[in-house]
């Protein structure tokens, strides 16, 4: 037996709580693991509170990520003893996930824990840091280096937002941070932020071109922030998108990309594939200092993810959070 969070679905609505499992029920796969850590997402969130449809099968064990110890192996690319990590890939929405204290997923999904991190820092970093990481990526495949210019992230005391702020923080970029919270100032400040701005800028209907700000940006918001980042980039800006936190809407014209050719990049980190996965970790490992990730990450136990859930969507959580389950 093991125990889970289960999210449960009838014509009543959806449950949520503490279950125990048999190990009979995990779903099919090649690798079980012993989960050390879990963390929750916003896509975690919108799961456990059913604000989002997340969750594709029901009933549904949530947790996009987890880091852990491989128990069993039928693929000869992982051995029992082996530490490793998962990130999408569809785990928490249509397989079994990591709010749990086994898991039973592809080989093809799992790669090797990055040697540099704990699980704990691993979770600390998450799908949110990973994908921080991709957008980084992005800009730089776009040809933005620190020279180029001022960059700027939305959402910034968020969990993409946070690790984006510190890891462009450390390559040298100048950064300006957005957010809705003006508090957590001195926080985006030790993370490395030069410049604090307030998300009222951007998060209202704006003109399709503005004055020329910045060279990359790395957008967590969609809806107006989103079109009005595009209509502040320099002339060949990059703007990395991942999130929706303030809509799904892209309420934009053309003129960004078309009279100053603005690049708008997509980012997923659901089916990235495993060579982009595994060289995001691998620049984590060597661009994010570990030391901030304390600063950015506090633990909740696992059946707190519930109410934690719904202060995430609701914008309240800083950077981010793990949930320890097993101590390995
Ligand atoms: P968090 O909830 O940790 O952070 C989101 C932040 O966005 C908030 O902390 C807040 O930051 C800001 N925000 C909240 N509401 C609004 C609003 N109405 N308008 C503008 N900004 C707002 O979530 P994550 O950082 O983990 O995820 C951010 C987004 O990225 C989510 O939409 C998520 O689904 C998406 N995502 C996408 C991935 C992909 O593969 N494409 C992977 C991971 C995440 P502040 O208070 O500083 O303004």
């Amino acid at each position: 037996m093991f125990k889970a969070l289960l999210i449960e679905k009838d014509e009543n609505g959806q449950r949520v709580g503490m279950s125990e499992l048999d190990e009979e029920q995990l779903p099919e796969g090649d690798v079980t693991v012993r989960i050390a850590c879990s963390t929750l997402n916003y896509k975690d969130a919108l799961a456990i509170t059913g604000k989002g449809p997340v969750v594709r099968r029901f009933p549904m064990v949530p947790g996009i990520d987890f880091a852990g110890v491989v128990e069993h192996s039928g693929n000869p690319a992982f051995r029992p003893g082996d530490k490793v990590v998962l990130n999408g890939w569809g785990v928490g929405e249509t397989h079994w996930g990591g709010l749990a204290e086994l898991a039973r997923v592809k080989a093809d999904w799992l790669i090797p824990l990055e040697p540099a991190f704990t699980f704990a820092q691993a979770m600390s970093i998450g799908t949110a840091g990973y994908t921080a990481m991709l957008c980084v990526m992005a800009l730089e495949r776009h040809g933005v280096t620190p020279e180029s210019g001022e960059v700027l992230v939305t959402g910034a005391a968020g969990g993409v937002g946070s690790v984006a702020v510190a890891v462009l923080a450390k390559l040298g970029y100048e950064v300006a941070a957005v957010t809705g919270r003006p508090e957590e100032a001195d926080y985006l400040g030790k993370l490395g932020a030069k410049r604090i701005l307030s998300r009222s800028g951007f998060d209202a209907p704006g003109k399709p071109l503005g004055r020329e700000q910045w060279a990359g940006a790395v957008d967590v918001a969609g809806g107006h922030v989103l079109a009005n980042v595009c209509a502040s980039m320099k002339y060949r800006g990059v703007v990395a998108a991942c999130g929706l936190a303030g809509g799904m809407a892209f309420p934009a014209t053309v003129a960004p990309f078309i009279l100053r050719g603005v690049t708008l990049a997509g980012i997923d980190s659901v089916m990235c594939p495993a060579g982009e996965r595994r060289e995001a970790w691998r620049r984590l490992g060597r661009d994010l200092d570990p030391a901030l990730l304390d600063a950015m990450t506090k633990p909740i136990a696992m059946a707190d993810a519930i109410d934690v859930s719904e202060q995430l969507i609701a914008g309240k959580v800083r950077g981010r959070v793990i949930v320890p389950i097993n101590d390995l």
